[in-house]
């Protein structure tokens, strides 16, 4: 649909740590595979599912708020008022990282593993693991 309308949810779990290998586990809740090890693990964080399903925003098309009412990340929403839909989409969560070269802070979405970073300010390149 070329008028589909996208918006950010407000919040998003924190990130959960593979209980095996302690390297960061994919972002989202339920179960979720470790990428560096293969080990499922449950993800749950109680004020998250609570804060997603309560989540209230403005219909992007008429400003009735409307209410999530559910946990689920993308979810197609119908406003009640005027028919019109959207689609709530996962928060993406960023974490900063300071570049050790020149102390300028790098705001990455964090993916598991080991991989390399350059500092656009001092051009250094350093590795960063999750
Ligand atoms: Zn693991
Ligand atoms: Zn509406
Ligand atoms: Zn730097």
């Amino acid at each position: 649909m070329a008028d589909s309308v996208e918006i950010e949810s407000q919040y998003a779990p924190p990130i959960a740590e593979c209980a095996h290998c302690e390297h960061m586990l994919p972002p989202g809740l339920g179960e979720k595979e470790c990428k560096v090890c293969g080990a499922v693990c449950r993800v749950s964080h109680p004020p998250t599912i609570d804060s997603l399903t309560d989540e209230a925003l403005p219909c992007p098309h008429c400003n009735t708020v409307v209410v999530a009412g559910t946990d689920e990340r993308p979810v197609d929403i119908s406003c009640g008022a005027c028919m019109g839909s959207f689609t709530l989409t996962p928060k993406i969560v960023k974490v900063e990282i300071d570049c050790p070269g020149c102390e300028r802070t790098l705001r990455i979405r964090p993916r598991p593993g080991t991989r390399e970073l350059k500092c656009p300010a001092c051009e250094s390149k350093f590795n960063v693991t999750f």
